[in-house]
């Protein structure tokens, strides 16, 4: 799913904790891919993006690109959302889902009704050009 980015957007955007360390993946983002950091050292993925493996601790690491495929790990539909600019939104659904890397992301799933939302089921992204500085990376039914 593509939206297009206007500038009525009021909803709060991301602001990284590292904007340094995180910028490869909103930078893939807007261009509608998905990346995940990978350890050179070990070979495995981690996901939220860290300065070292937590694995083996390595700082060798690189952003690779993601396969694009996952499954809802859980969720929950939001029906009171804590922040008001994210009432009109809802239901909508809260997500953890798991890439085919192993790796668990936090999400939305868009794309079909809170309802129809199940564990396990296939998902792949669906980039949301929320401004043109921000794309958001949701997930769909696959
Ligand atoms: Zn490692």
């Amino acid at each position: 799913m593509t939206t297009t980015p206007t500038a009525e957007y009021k909803k709060p955007l991301p602001r990284p904790a590292n904007p340094t360390l995180t910028k490869p993946f909103w930078d893939a983002a807007k261009e509608h891919r998905l990346i995940i950091p990978r350890c050179k050292n070990c070979s495995r993925y981690h996901f939220y993006p860290r300065e070292h493996c937590p694995f083996c601790f390595s700082m060798d690491l690189e952003w690779v690109p993601a396969a694009g495929k996952a499954r809802v790990y859980t969720y929950s539909v939001v029906h009171q959302p804590e922040n008001r600019n994210f009432t009109e939104d809802c239901p909508y659904v809260h997500a953890i889902v798991q890439l085919t890397e192993g790796v668990l992301m936090p999400t939305a799933i868009v794309g079909c009704p809170p309802e129809e939302v199940r564990v396990d089921m296939e998902v792949v992204p669906a980039f949301e050009d929320v401004t043109t500085e921000w794309t958001l990376v949701k997930f769909r039914p696959a």
